[in-house]
C-alpha cells in the first residue's frame, strides 16, 4: 500500500550530536519501509527521531531530498523528478496540531470534506447526515454537533480533526499522535475506538507516537526509530520480545540488562556467565564463545520464590533490595551475584528487603542483545 524507499531529508541547521553534512541536519537518514493494506502501521521513537519528517515526507508536506514514495502502485514522489503537491495526495491527515474549520460547527467540518466532493461522488444529504452522526458518536462528539468549532476544549478538537479524516475512508490515513491532547482515561478509550474503526473501515493508516504502550496496544507493525533511522520493524509482540538492540529493549517496556560471555552452546541454548550468575538463553544467533554479549530479560518473565525450586537452569539466590507497590503489580529489587534484577509480580505477594530469596526464568524469556 505505501512503500517508502531510501527516504533522506535534512534541514539547514547546527550540526548538534546527529550525523550532519555541510551544516544541515540529518532528520531522516535513508529510511525504507513496506507498509501493507489494512495495517495499522506505528512509527515508534523519542523525540526528534524523525518520525513526523518521515510522516511529512509522505503527506507532501516535506519535500525529501532523496528516495522514493509510493501510495497503491501510485508514484508520490521520485527524487528530484516527481512530487506530487499534498492537496493531489488524496490521504487522510491528522496532526498534532489539529487544524479544524473555526467558523462551522462540529457537525459541518465534518460533514465539509463530503459535500466538497464531486457531484458523482458526493453522498446525498440524508446519507451525510447518517455518516456523520455515527462518526461523531464515535468520537463522543454526538451531544456537540451544533457547537461552534472553537469553543470545544484542546480534546475535543483532536477528536473532530480525527472525525474529519475518518469520514472520507481515505486509503491510507496519516496519524501524528492524534490523542496526545487528550486524558488518560479518553486516550485508552479512543485507542481501542480508533483500532476498531480502522479495522472495520479497512483503512491503512500510519501511526506517529513516542507512546510505547499505545504503540502496543494499536498497531499490526511497529517501525522503531532512532535519530533518522529504523532499527526494527516487526509485529508488537515480536519487537517486544525480541528486541533486535539495547536500545529497543529499553525503549519498548522495561528490561534488565546483564553483560556477560558466552561459555558454551548446547543446540539452541546458549550459556552466558553474567554478573548474576550463570544464564541458559534461546537464540539461533551463531554467537561465538568468549564474545562479550548482554542478556536482556523482562521483569515480568522473572519469578521470586522463598524457598527456590531447586530443578530449574535459569535459578538463582538473592536477596530483595528494595520495593515499589504500582497497584496491579509490585516490583522487587533483588541483588543477584554482583547485579541487581527487577522482578514483577502479584502485588499480594509483597516480600520485606533484606529476605534473601530465588529469582528463575526460563531460557525462552532470555534475549540476546547486541553489547553497545
Ligand atoms: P517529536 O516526537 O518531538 O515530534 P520526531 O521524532 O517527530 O519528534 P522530527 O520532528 O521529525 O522528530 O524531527 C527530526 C529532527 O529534525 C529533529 O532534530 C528536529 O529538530 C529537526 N527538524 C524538524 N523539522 C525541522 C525544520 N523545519 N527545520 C530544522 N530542523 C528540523
Amino acid at each position: 500500500m505505501l512503500t517508502i524507499s531510501n527516504l533522506v531529508k535534512s534541514f539547514a541547521g547546527e550540526a548538534s550530536k546527529r550525523r550532519a553534512t555541510a551544516g544541515r541536519v540529518l532528520a531522516v537518514d535513508d529510511v525504507s519501509l513496506e507498509v501493507g493494506e489494512g495495517e495499522m502501521f506505528t512509527l515508534l521513537g523519542p523525540s526528534g527521531c524523525g518520525k513526523t519528517t518521515t510522516l511529512r515526507s509522505v503527506a507532501g508536506l516535506e519535500r525529501p531530498d532523496s528516495g522514493r514514495i509510493t501510495v497503491g502502485g501510485r508514484v508520490l514522489f521520485d527524487g528530484g523528478r516527481l512530487n506530487v503537491p499534498a492537496n493531489q495526495r488524496g490521504l487522510g491527515m491528522v496532526f498534532q496540531s489539529y487544524a479544524i474549520w473555526p467558523h462551522m460547527t462540529v457537525f459541518d467540518n465534518v460533514a465539509f470534506p463530503l459535500q466538497v466532493r464531486k457531484r458523482s461522488l458526493r453522498p446525498g444529504k440524508r446519507e451525510i447526515r447518517e455518516r456523520v452522526a455515527k462518526v461523531l458518536e464515535t468520537m463522543e462528539l454526538g451531544h456537540l454537533a451544533d457547537r461552534q468549532a472553537t469553543k470545544l476544549s484542546g480534546g475535543q478538537q483532536q477528536r473532530l480533526a480525527l472525525a474529519r479524516a475518518i469520514i472520507i475512508e481515505p486509503p491510507l490515513m496519516l496519524l501524528d499522535e492524534p490523542l496526545s491532547n487528550l486524558d488518560a482515561k479518553l486516550r485508552e478509550s479512543l485507542r481501542y475506538e480508533l483500532k476498531r474503526l480502522q479495522r472495520e473501515l479497512g483503512i491503512t493508516s500510519i501511526y506517529v507516537t513516542h507512546d510505547q504502550i499505545e504503540a502496543l496496544a494499536l498497531s499490526t507493525t511497529i517501525a522503531v526509530m532512532k535519530e533518522g533511522n529504523v532499527l526494527q520493524t516487526g509485529r508488537p509482540r515480536e519487537v517486544y520480545e525480541s528486541p533486535n538492540c539495547k536500545f529497543v529493549a529499553e525503549f519498548i517496556g522495561t528490561s534488565n540488562f546483564l553483560r556477560g560471555k558466552v561459555v558454551g552452546r548446547d543446540g539452541d541454548c546458549v550459556d552466558v556467565d553474567t554478573e548474576a550468575g550463570r544464564v541458559r538463553l534461546e537464540s539461533a544467533a551463531r554467537v561465538p564463545v568468549g564474545e562479550e554479549v548482554v542478556a536482556a530479560v523482562r521483569p515480568e518473565s522473572l519469578e521470586i520464590s522463598t524457598t527456590g525450586w531447586g530443578n530449574r537452569v535459569n535459578e538463582w539466590p538473592g536477596t530483595v533490595t528494595n520495593r515499589a507497590f504500582l497497584g496491579d503489580a509490585i516490583d522487587h529489587i533483588v541483588r543477584v551475584g554482583q547485579g541487581s534484577l527487577r522482578v514483577r509480580g502479584n502485588p499480594s505477594v509483597s516480600i520485606k528487603p533484606g529476605t534473601e530469596i530465588f529469582v528463575a526464568t526460563e531460557p525462552s524469556k532470555v534475549t540476546l542483545v547486541p553489547v553497545g
